[in-house]
């Protein structure tokens, strides 16, 4: 439930709320707005219900949140999330430029692609050392060795780097390494993954499912945060459907859906919502259109000759125009970068 409190109610009185709702077992997370104090509060209904909050004072009225997602709803927490890292920041009207090759193959095309991203403004570097494939026989990453490689991309670059979790027991050569933890499409619904990554004091980023409902999407960051990381940025990379012109469908109509519902930023994957390069850029000017707080490109020096995703990859001499068309729409709609 939430707990409006008044506008003229006092530390005190918020903090009277905070141990009343305390002392029942229950956990109370305070946002202060700009006007109003909201206490947004979880734990078992009975117990809360039988409390006389509306009564304490400095309380204006108590609300039920109806939906099933708690902590990530707007409604708990009606200012944006900004996620920092790295001196990037991520929502609340920052954009960001996340671009990188699919899959880290070797330490020069990590290093290249670091390079063109830094040169094309781009804020923080990504590159895959765990695989998710469709085949066994295809690529499935380098691993520990791969992680070294983005490091090093980030110690010449200043990039901070995301590179993907998919198994808990990498969770710490995965958090030694990197600076955004991300959770791929096919893992979103992993939970006791989610509960692991939700446990850490890194930032998570949450790939949309292949098939999963935008709640079912939100109920994924719900699990991280529930655990304590409040650090979630969440990822439309395009969904099934009926539909074959692209490799997915984007999903841009999710990105106002989820802005208006929750609190937590928004970025957008163009590559990987189509499969194809010569699509990246009007998607990516449709995302920031609709109100998304970065995206998240594939690039690669030589897509033909990448190990994974090269089709849909830019090509990192193609990466510089692409952000400064992607960045100048931004700023109109009244961004700041980075
Ligand atoms: C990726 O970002 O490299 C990736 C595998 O994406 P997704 O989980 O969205 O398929
Ligand atoms: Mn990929």
């Amino acid at each position: 439930m939430m707990v409006i409190m008044h506008e003229s109610a006092t530390t005190e009185q918020v903090a009277g709320v905070v141990s009343r709702v305390e002392a029942v077992g229950a956990s109370a997370h305070v946002s202060v707005g700009e006007r109003v104090t909201v206490i947004g509060v979880l734990g078992d209904r009975e117990e809360l219900t039988a409390l006389p909050l509306e009564a304490m004072p400095g309380v204006e009225r108590v609300v039920a949140i109806l939906k099933p997602y708690k902590l990530v709803s707007r409604e708990f927490h009606p200012a944006d999330t900004v996620v920092e890292v790295g001196g990037v920041r991520i929502g609340g009207g920052h954009f960001c430029l996340i671009a990188g090759p699919c899959s880290v193959e070797t330490s020069e095309q990590v290093l290249a692609a670091g390079r063109a991203v830094k040169a094309a403004g781009g804020h923080v570097l990504r590159g895959g050392a765990y695989k998710p494939r469709t085949s066994p026989y295809a690529f499935q990453g380098l691993g520990v060795e791969g992680l070294r490689m983005l490091a090093a991309a980030r110690e010449e670059t200043g990039l901070p780097i995301v590179t993907e979790l998919m198994d808990p027991r990498d969770l710490d050569d995965v958090y030694e390494y990197a600076d955004i933890i991300q959770i791929g499409a096919r893992n979103m619904q992993n939970f006791q993954l989610l509960a692991e990554v939700g446990r850490r004091d890194k930032p998570v980023l949450i790939k949309r499912g292949l098939s999963a409902t935008i709640e079912e999407w939100l109920m994924a960051a719900e699990y991280v945060v529930k655990e304590g990381n409040r650090d979630v940025i969440l990822c439309e990379r395009g969904i099934r459907t009926f539909e074959t012109a692209t490799r997915n469908t984007l999903d841009i109509g999710a990105v106002a859906v989820v802005k208006l519902a929750s609190h937590l930023p928004v970025v957008v994957d163009p590559s990987h919502a189509t499969g194809r390069p010569e699509l990246v850029l009007p998607l990516s000017l449709a995302a920031v259109a609709a109100g998304a707080d970065g995206v998240m490109v594939e690039t690669h020096p030589n897509p033909e000759q990448a190990l994974c995703d090269g089709p849909q990859s830019l090509p990192t001499s193609a990466l510089a125009e692409y952000a400064a068309r992607t960045r100048e729409l931004a700023a109109w709609c009244g961004k700041t970068l980075g």
